[in-house]
């Protein structure tokens, strides 16, 4: 007889998952309680960009200095809610020293690199097999833009270490970049194209397709959360929902920031903490960066042409999971939208403005953890940070590979659930 799966969380990871399973022959179960790829998860919100050269970790060399700027810049790119800091100090400390030494950054990027590196295509073959081919650009480039070169220089630590692991860009002056983005500031005069970058044109869309996929694969959804586990002499027997024990065989925990709970029940202990961000988007707005989005490197913000409209997303809050948003972090990517693209000023203003936060599921090194818990029948992938919409189709195959038996295709040592237990003042 088939192995039970069921999949907890329908978010762009499980949603992926549960595809990739059920391909393998897998009876699976996707237990989700919100509308797959709705608005409660962060897979709805994201900058839609599918990236190769995301494998730097978040913090940066010497992001200790800043730490007393984020405590009184409410505002600023990144954030502490002051009333946050004695919770988060831990994973603070943990989130800084995984970007100590160009070393370390050097580690996790050559980790993060295989992981990455067919993210545009992988995310394409996903979009056409789920019928809705037209919702990932997984050509279009991806460009870095910069007041100037020294900026660009500025980063040389990040830049160089996407040298060092392959990831490879072109440079462009003032004139090459006005012909991709004749709307952009020109005072943005220097700028990295990712060639190999691509984007989603409708993240939460896509998501809901893909769940849809699976249900017609034969993935069975049951529309409830998941409490706990259920265990008979420590193998696996169900996964407890609020709708009752779904009898399982095997489980991949997937439900993004809410897997800590879940986790614990299972014996695993992750430091896991909510980098919330934010997004304006502009439903309807054909305006804006041309066919390449943009991350605009002085403001910290992703600008991004999608199907339904144009969305300016990002900045990193930590002020945990329940504090209210913040509406004026909100306006602040309005007025960055309106300073890069000031010819837009009337069109921006008129077009009517919707805003999002959400809480990217950040590990403190900037890796998702995917691999057996402590009790081996449960599998967990969750914590993919920044990169999760672009590294859920090779999270899925990692999964069933391990799940099938078979030795996956990358390597997957630095995904390692359990690589906390030993941090001793360094990232294990
Ligand atoms: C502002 C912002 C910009 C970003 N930009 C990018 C980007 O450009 N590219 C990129 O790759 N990534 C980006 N990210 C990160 C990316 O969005 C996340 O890493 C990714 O969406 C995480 O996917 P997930 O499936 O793990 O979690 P989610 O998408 O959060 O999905 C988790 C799902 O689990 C469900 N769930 C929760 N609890 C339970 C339970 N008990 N039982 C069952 N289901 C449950 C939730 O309802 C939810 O649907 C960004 C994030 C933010 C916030």
């Amino acid at each position: 007889m088939a192995e039970r799966v069921v999949v907890i969380g329908a978010g762009a990871v499980g949603a992926a998952i549960a595809v990739e399973t059920a391909k393998r022959g897998f009876a699976v179960t996707l237990v989700e309680p919100e509308p797959p790829g709705g608005e409660q998860a962060a897979s709805f919100g994201n900058a839609a960009w599918l990236s190769v050269q995301s494998v730097i970790p978040p913090a940066e060399p010497g992001v200790w200095k800043k730490v007393p700027g984020y405590l009184l810049d409410p505002l600023g790119p990144l954030a502490i809610r002051p009333l946050h800091m004695p919770f988060i100090a831990p994973w603070l400390v943990r989130y800084m020293a995984a970007a100590w030494t160009r070393d370390r950054v050097l580690k996790i990027a050559e980790i993060l690199r295989p992981f990455l590196a067919s993210a545009p295509r992988l995310n394409a073959e996903l979009a056409a097999e789920a019928g809705v081919p037209e919702l990932v650009a997984a050509t279009s480039g991806l460009m870095h833009v910069f007041r100037d070169r020294a900026h660009f220089e500025s980063e040389a630590t990040s830049w160089g270490v996407r040298r060092a692991v392959g990831i490879e860009w072109d440079e462009l002056g003032p004139d090459e970049i006005r012909r991709l983005q004749p709307d952009l500031d020109p005072a943005y005069r220097f700028a990295a194209l990712v060639g190999a970058g691509g984007h989603c044109r409708d993240p939460g869309g896509f998501v809901a397709a893909v769940a849809a996929h699976a249900e017609r694969l034969g993935v069975k959804r049951v529309a409830a959360r998941a409490l706990d586990f259920a265990f008979s002499d420590d193998r696996l027997t169900g996964v407890v929902t609020e709708a009752g024990t779904i009898p399982a065989t095997r489980a991949v925990l997937a439900a993004g920031i809410r897997s800590d709970a879940l986790a614990r029940k299972l014996g695993l202990s992750v430091p896991l903490e909510s980098e919330r961000g934010y997004h304006v988007r502009f439903e309807g707005l054909d305006a804006g960066p041309g066919a390449t989005p943009i991350m605009v490197h002085d403001r910290k913000v992703a600008i991004t042409r999608l199907a339904t409209g144009l969305r300016v997303a990002g900045q990193v809050e930590l002020a945990g999971l329940d504090a209210p948003a913040n509406p004026r972090r909100a306006e602040v990517l309005r007025t960055h939208l309106l300073a890069v693209f000031p010819g837009l000023a009337d069109r921006i203003r008129a077009a009517v403005a919707k805003t999002w936060l959400g809480h990217r599921p950040s590990t403190p090194d900037g890796r998702p953890v995917i691999g057996r818990s402590p009790r081996p029948d449960v599998l967990v992938a969750y914590g993919h940070g920044h990169i999760g919409l672009a590294s859920a189709p090779m999270t899925a195959r990692i999964v069933a590979d391990l799940l099938g038996g078979k030795k996956p295709e990358i390597p997957i040592d630095g995904f390692a659930p359990d690589r906390f237990h030993a941090f001793a003042g360094h990232p294990a």
